[in-house]
């Protein structure tokens, strides 16, 4: 029942012309199928309209009835205001619309209209009105039928088009389409579920006959609901179990490594590895002398040690005769991974090469020879230009800033490669299995020891001196500093401060200071150079913004000052924090919030304040965020879900997630499911065919 480019088309619905199906386009339904999956944003019971003598004040009301007076006057400044009065013969009612004068010819004396709003006193002329409410007008007809008499659906629009259209044009579907989708889930899957049919359920999501409760609709209560959230989520679990199924059952290397490669790197390390990374270790290990290739994700707050995790699965990788890759999102990171990781192994006597954006023909070249052993790497790592001799592992590197497309590229570049992703995103347990379902899962649940938490404190823009003054003495005694801004340059548009122009000013502020700048338009040369003065203990102040959020590692920066703080996500300000505290040495951040903060921007400020667990974090970020927004799933690679929503269908997802591994398990091809395959390949858009060729 997914969408495609094949399915019927919008414009074969009655009543869609070519015009209207442009306007359509703009939300997302290009199909009939389309059409059917745009779900109510909520619904409004107009069996039982509320009369205007019940109606009180702040408490959300439709109401029916006669236009008596309608009206534009003028305000102050040019300003005006349209006003309709309404009748229902209990009272009287006063609708008002600001600026909005070509309203007008919506409405004739005389004629029915219906306006859902909140009320409120209007201490001059007596009675209610209602500011800006939402309206449609009732011709009769029909409209008894579609749009009053009934539970109706509101839906999320688009200019160009009135509620009233739209529910006409989706109530014409609905009858005429919604019986001949094609229900492909097996019927023992859907009986052993408790769930009704796939017509009648986008029947009753769209015009509720049988489930009569507002509340329980405009919470997602209603079993039809539930029932296309399952549709979806069972799509997107089998999705995941054909990925798995495909990947366990494809033959790779198995990848025998002496251990002396490792054992001397463990001996040149200046710490002993945390019992968690010696687990993740070895869990990796495991994978990678199996005969299938690995797939594996490792979970692990902000400077729990995950780099040399991923070295010690690259090293195991030479020592069985093979190449190992490490892609990081940015060029900083994936020079800085260079510089420690190659420090290592020349040790070791082993060659690292750093492939990025810049000049690298000759590079490459002892790469595809297979002369160097090790390479680190920007995207350019995914380039057609380069080859691999014999990649044998694939390591890539804060994988939320990455997405499934550039994983398998990747791993292309290798026969079976096994592939390590590596993310300081943490999410919940539960979700982390079901979302990234196709891949197993390790975590480092422990920080190395030593790690004092970061102290974190909220400032108000107004406390800069504060902020001097601890700056002041953290310098003082040989500290250094991060101070980071949303933005490269002000400008009059966003308001906000920003890097450029805060450098000035806290050079002004500390003349004798080093304060360096860094910023995502710099050149390579540029960054190379600051940052390995910061490194060196050079620069006092480093001021950049947030292309220093993931992986940069300096031991000795013990403050961290997040300039428009409440402008930044939950993560986000996680991932900051976490360049400081890798040290011996007492940190702080500090979190400059400038007015107007919000309540969203108020919470998360506060979760920052309580909390140093990035799991705990996470949760609530995704608690503020929602999950779209959160996993970017767009981004990922992963289908979009429309009507399911990973939080509030927690336990369909559970469920749909059982059903469709064992399915795949008891028929991995879907062989005997011709019609579930095609649904399957549409909703994935083609992304899983190729597991599926047998
Ligand atoms: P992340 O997991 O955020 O990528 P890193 O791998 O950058 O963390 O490690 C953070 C810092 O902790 C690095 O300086 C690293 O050398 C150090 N480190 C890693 N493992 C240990 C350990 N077991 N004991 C002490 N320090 C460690
Ligand atoms: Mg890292």
């Amino acid at each position: 029942m997914e969408s495609n480019a094949s399915a019927p088309g919008i414009e074969r619905a009655r009543g869609i012309g070519p015009q209207r199906a442009r306007i359509l386009a703009r939300i997302g339904i290009r199909t009939i199928n389309d059409a059917l999956l745009c779900l109510p944003r909520r619904y409004e019971d107009r069996s039982n309209l509320c009369t205007i003598a019940c109606i009180q004040e702040g408490r959300f009301a439709t109401i029916r009835g006669t236009v008596i007076a309608s009206a534009v006057k003028p305000l102050r400044r040019g300003l005006r205001i349209f006003e309709l009065t309404v009748n229902d013969g209990t009272g009287l009612i006063r609708a008002k619309w600001f600026n909005q004068p070509y309203l007008k010819r919506n409405f004739r004396i005389g004629q029915d209209v219906i306006l859902s709003g909140t009320p409120r006193r209007n201490p001059y002329a007596g009675g209610f009105e209602l500011d800006g409410p939402e309206y449609e007008t009732v011709e009769g007809g029909d409209d008894d039928l579609i749009h009053v008499n009934r539970i109706v659906p509101v839906y999320r629009l688009t200019e160009g088009i009135s509620q009233k259209q739209f529910r006409k044009i989706m109530f014409s579907i609905v009858g005429e389409h919604a019986g001949s989708v094609a229900d492909t889930v097996p019927r023992g899957i859907i009986s052993r579920c408790g769930l009704p049919s796939l017509a009648k359920s986008i029947r009753e999501v769209h015009f509720p006959e049988e489930v009569l409760e507002t509340d329980s609709l405009n919470h997602g209560d209603s079993i039809y609901r539930r029932r296309l959230s399952f549709q979806e989520l069972f799509l997107f679990e089998l999705g995941m179990a054909v990925l798995r199924k495909g990947r366990v059952r494809e033959a790779g290397h198995a990848i025998q490594g002496d251990g002396s490669l490792r054992g001397k790197l463990i001996q040149s390390l200046p710490f002993r590895l945390t019992g968690a990374q010696e687990r993740v270790v070895s869990e990796i290990l495991r994978d990678m002398k199996s005969p299938h290739p690995m797939h594996r994700l490792v979970q692990g707050d902000v400077g729990c040690g995950k780099t040399v995790v991923a070295l010690m699965a690259m090293l195991h990788a030479v020592e069985g005769g093979f190449q190992a890759a490490l892609m990081a999102p940015t060029e900083i990171l994936a020079e800085q991974h260079y510089i420690n990781m190659r420090s290592l192994v020349r040790g070791l006597g082993l060659d690292m090469e750093l492939i990025t954006g810049g000049p690298r023909k000759r590079r490459a070249e002892g790469v595809s020879a297979g002369q160097i052993p090790l390479v680190v790497g920007t995207h350019a790592l995914i380039q057609e230009s380069i080859t691999f001799r014999r990649l044998g592992l694939a390591v890539i590197d804060e994988q939320h800033k990455f997405g499934v497309v550039q994983r398998t590229i990747l791993r292309q570049k290798g026969v079976h490669t096994d592939v390590l992703v590596m993310t300081a995103t943490p999410i919940p347990r539960s979700l982390a299995l079901t979302v990234y379902g196709d891949l197993d899962c390790s975590v480092i649940d422990e920080l190395p020891p030593g790690r004092k938490p970061v102290e974190t404190r909220v400032f108000h823009a107004s406390q800069k001196d504060e902020i001097y003054g601890i700056l002041t003495r953290e310098i003082g005694s040989g500290r250094q500093a991060y101070v980071v801004y949303p933005a490269i340059e002000e400008s009059d548009s966003t308001g906000l401060k920003a890097a450029v122009q805060g450098r000035e000013g806290f050079q002004r502020i500390f003349p004798d200071l080093r304060v360096e700048l860094l910023h995502g338009r710099m050149s390579t040369q540029e960054k190379e150079e600051v940052m390995s003065a910061f490194k060196a203990g050079e620069v006092n102040i480093l001021v950049a913004t947030t292309v220093i959020e993931v992986g940069v590692d300096v031991a000795n920066a013990t403050v961290m000052v997040i300039v428009h703080a409440e402008r930044f996500g939950l993560s986000q300000l996680h991932q900051l924090r976490g360049r400081v505290g890798r040290g011996a040495g007492r940190s702080c951040c500090l979190l400059v919030a400038y007015d107007p903060i919000g309540e969203d921007g108020r919470r998360r400020l506060e979760t920052m304040t309580e909390s140093g667990d990035g799991f705990r974090i996470a949760e609530e970020d995704l608690a503020i965020r929602g999950p779209g927004e959160f996993f970017g799933t767009r981004q990922a690679g992963l289908p979009d879900l429309r009507v399911a929503d990973l939080v509030r269908d927690r336990e369909i997802l559970e469920t749909a997630k059982q059903e469709a591994f064992s399915l795949v398990d008891e028929s991995p091809e879907l062989r005997d499911y011709p019609d579930l395959r095609r649904d399957l390949e549409v909703f994935w858009q083609g992304k899983i065919e190729s597991f599926m060729t047998a």
